[in-house]
């Protein structure tokens, strides 16, 4: 399902939906399969194209982004239609996030290369890991960003710890949130973690909003709602 229902990816013409699946041709890579969906003029748009698209849009955002605020362009990212409610884009979306917005704190990072790294490790964490794993990819994600902006290896000495507290510390609060998962709040969850560490082991304060709110309930089928920490409306 794409984020942005009845527009038309390529041309903005309404979508389309079929009773029956009908062969269609992707309009980027022109792979044909069956799906229910086309848009008015005929455009159709495969699932790896849709998900490789998604990447190339965390990366043109990252790469242009000035803001020090890993919230708002979480936000401004899962706004793009071809980031959808749900995905493993998100295990790249959270880390790239936060790397951005420490080298924009005044993080001393070559943020082209470590863009480039985060989407080669990011793209290794499979969709569903928080419930197979038991392991959520964007409390991985956020290790992952501590990893990339600190060089760490396998034989780093205490970066090595301090990148796998980071996925510890945001995997805990994610787990103690409790399911069924939510890219969205899982994504907050994991940035707000990762943004504590960088803060207090390598000395750089991200801008936080004073509270996370969430702007994607409405087209989450599943979502926690008033038992959700960043559902608007929420009275505490
Ligand atoms: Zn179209
Ligand atoms: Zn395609």
């Amino acid at each position: 399902m794409q984020r942005q229902k009845g527009a038309c990816l390529i041309c903005g013409e309404p979508l389309v939906y079929l009773k029956q699946a009908e062969m269609m041709k992707c309009s980027f890579c022109g792979k044909e399969e069956p799906s229910y969906a086309k848009c008015g003029a005929g455009h159709y748009v495969c699932d790896e194209c849709h998900a490789r698209q998604g990447i190339e849009s965390i990366m043109r955002y990252c790469a242009a982004a000035a803001g020090r605020d890993p919230i708002a362009m979480l936000t401004d990212m899962m706004n793009d239609p071809y980031i959808h409610m749900h995905g493993p884009e998100h295990h790249t979306m959270v880390g790239a996030a936060l790397m951005t917005a420490y080298r924009n704190a005044g993080g001393d990072i070559d943020l082209t290369a470590c863009l480039a790294e985060m989407k080669k490790r990011g793209a290794r964490c499979p969709g569903g890991s928080c419930g197979f794993w038991g392991c959520c990819g964007a409390a991985v994600s956020a290790g992952m960003c501590m990893s990339i902006i600190t060089g760490t290896t396998p034989l780093s000495g205490k970066t090595w710890g301090t990148a796998n507290i980071t996925t510890a510390r945001a995997l805990e609060a994610i787990g103690r949130i409790g399911g069924p998962r939510c890219c969205k709040r899982d994504s907050f969850t994991a940035v707000i973690e990762a943004a504590k560490l960088i803060k207090a082991e390598l000395g750089t304060a991200l801008d936080m909003p004073p509270r996370v709110t969430c702007a994607f309930s409405a087209e989450n089928k599943q979502c926690l709602g008033k038992n959700c920490p960043y559902f608007q409306g929420k009275t505490e």
